[in-house]
């Protein structure tokens, strides 16, 4: 037997092993793309990781039963123009739990001001 001998396993495999599935993987990048946004701009993703951990489950499992990153705090009307507004993040300066207070946040505490 060879000294120093290795078996290459795939990358599917590793993940297997190391207990990182592809849904958490993408969980991850939505993270990562979510911190980027809120770092160009005067909101935070919110800072209570448990809350934000619920949300991101939310949005997956929206993800999972109805095809988009819906919001997870509101109904989609099942039209699909109308629904593309609930995607997560969503436009949410514009609305009242978000513009003009210095407190704002987004309808579902996601993301809150700085
Ligand atoms: S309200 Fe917040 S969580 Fe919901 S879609 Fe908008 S940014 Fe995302």
């Amino acid at each position: 037997m060879a000294e120093n001998a290795y078996v290459e396993i795939s990358a599917e495999e590793a993940a297997k092993i190391s207990g990182v599935n592809e849904n958490q993987v993408d969980r991850v990048k939505f993270r990562e793309a979510i911190e980027a946004l809120a770092a160009k701009n005067e909101f935070q993703v919110n800072p209570d990781k448990e809350k934000v951990s619920m949300l991101i489950d939310g949005i997956f499992n929206n993800e999972q039963n109805h095809g988009l990153k819906y919001c997870p705090c509101r109904l989609i009307a099942k039209d699909f123009v109308e629904d593309l507004k609930l995607v997560c993040p969503c436009n949410f300066r514009i609305h009242e739990t978000y513009k003009d207070k210095e407190d704002g946040e987004c309808w579902c505490g996601l993301f809150v001001r700085r």
